[in-house]
């Protein structure tokens, strides 16, 4: 079994525009690409779990999503990480599918296909969805807010963690994990 750490992308690995659509609007925040790379190297795999209604909402279409979603993957690549996996879902608030964060549908996905062990993985995000989907799924989760867009603001689910960004984030979960 292998463990993973489930990254919310907007306002936690990019800067978050609100339906971005357009690819040159991506933007890594400060730490995102130090911060996988410490992940890398605690051994977990890297898979971002995204909610993007823009696409149920007419506001952006798959292509531009995909577009974004290449865009920074370039970027990270020129800070030496990789990722596992790009989950999306796309539907509205108002359609109740079960991929939607808080919903644990497209994590349990990645789970199943990748032989991960729950138990040992990690959800970081920067809304209270990406908290509560920590809970639900049993991971440790860790909330981020680095205080450059994102962020509901109304945290009323305590994450295990706290951190401004991805990269004191997993300084954070690797002092916990190398006593
Ligand atoms: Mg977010």
């Amino acid at each position: 079994m292998r463990k993973c750490a489930f990254l919310d992308r907007d306002g936690t690995i990019i800067v978050d525009r609100g339906y971005l659509n357009d690819p040159d609007g991506v933007e890594l925040l400060p730490g995102a690409a130090e911060g996988l790379l410490l992940l890398r190297e605690l051994g977990f795999l890297l898979v971002v779990v995204t909610n993007q209604s823009g696409v149920g909402r007419g506001r952006l279409t798959r292509s531009d999503l995909a577009a974004v979603n290449r865009r920074m993957l370039e970027l990270l690549e020129r800070g030496g990480v990789a990722l596992d996996g790009i989950c999306c879902c796309v539907h509205r608030e108002d359609q109740g599918c079960p991929c939607r964060k808080p919903g644990t549908a497209l994590a349990r996905e990645a789970a199943r296909r990748l032989w991960l062990d729950l138990a040992e993985c990690v959800v970081i995000g920067d809304k209270t969805s990406d908290v509560m989907l920590g809970r639900r799924l049993g991971c440790t989760s860790i909330l981020v807010n680095t205080g450059i867009g994102g962020g509901d603001g109304s945290f009323e689910v305590r994450a295990d963690l706290e951190a401004a960004d991805l990269l004191e984030a997993s300084r954070a979960l690797r002092d916990r994990l190398l006593p």
